[in-house]
């Protein structure tokens, strides 16, 4: 991994850095998609509740609450990360294959243990609900923009989750930086509002989540806890699959 970038890539800023800039590049699309193409025939077929559209308003709503927690909340912790941790030490070479996926698989398997939790908590304690997690459920519609539509507490409790969970167990940092990203394509997957033919759960994949079961979340908000897979949610009865009858 040192390639004359490990200045940057080892700086305690660069998981933040890469969270951000990766999120805002794949929210883009889907905002032009939902924006100025919804009508056209490649979407509109895909669309999980066809007769609700995504106003502008909306979005710029989202926006404003994204770039603001940013603003407040996610930079001055960036920089305190960056005055106070030490810089990461790269190793020279890339993880194994296998060391790989299985790393991977282990750190997904443990956030979305650890998210459906809190989830699940932050629905079944009203005071939490009512001052944190409903800031996201003011969203009856998803759309990819509402994924980071959170109160601060949720987006600095489940980036730390997602930051610091791999570096618990001591993994690659390119193992880490990957989970990450994976993360961020799953949460916006998750709201993009589209079940497009590429969706996991049409290749058989039953056990998970995605945007049809977290769409679901957003219209029955005490099912569907999970953000990967629907596992923990069929064990405890909070799994709702509705929308596979449409
Ligand atoms: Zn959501
Ligand atoms: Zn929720």
């Amino acid at each position: 991994m040192k390639q004359g970038y490990e200045v940057y890539i080892g700086s305690p800023m660069f998981p933040i850095v890469l969270n951000v800039s990766f999120y805002l590049l794949l929210v883009t699309p889907f905002s032009i998609i939902d924006l100025f193409l919804y009508d056209w025939p490649i979407f509109k077929n895909y669309k999980i509740l066809p007769d609700e559209y995504v106003t502008w308003p909306q979005v710029k709503n989202a926006m404003v609450l994204t770039l603001w927690n940013h603003l407040l909340y996610l930079l001055p912790i960036s920089l305190a990360q960056w005055v106070w941790q030490p810089h990461l030490e790269l190793p020279t070479l890339a993880p194994g294959l296998f060391e790989f996926f299985w790393h991977q698989i282990v750190a997904l398997l443990i956030f979305d243990l650890f998210y459906f939790v809190w989830h699940w908590y932050h629905h079944y304690n009203r005071w939490l609900y009512r001052h944190v997690h409903s800031v996201h459920h003011q969203y009856y519609v998803c759309s990819s923009w509402v994924t980071q539509y959170l109160h601060p507490w949720e987006l600095i409790s489940v980036g730390f989750m997602t930051t610091l969970l791999p570096l618990l167990f001591n993994f690659h940092p390119f193992t880490n930086f990957c989970f990450m990203m994976f993360n961020v394509i799953v949460s916006i997957e998750d709201h993009i509002g589209y079940d497009f033919p590429w969706a996991p759960h049409r290749f058989g994949i039953g056990f998970w989540g995605g945007a049809i079961k977290h769409d679901m979340h957003h219209q029955k908000p005490l099912t569907n806890f999970q953000p990967h897979f629907n596992t923990w949610d069929r064990l405890f009865g909070t799994y709702s699959n509705h929308f596979e009858i449409i």
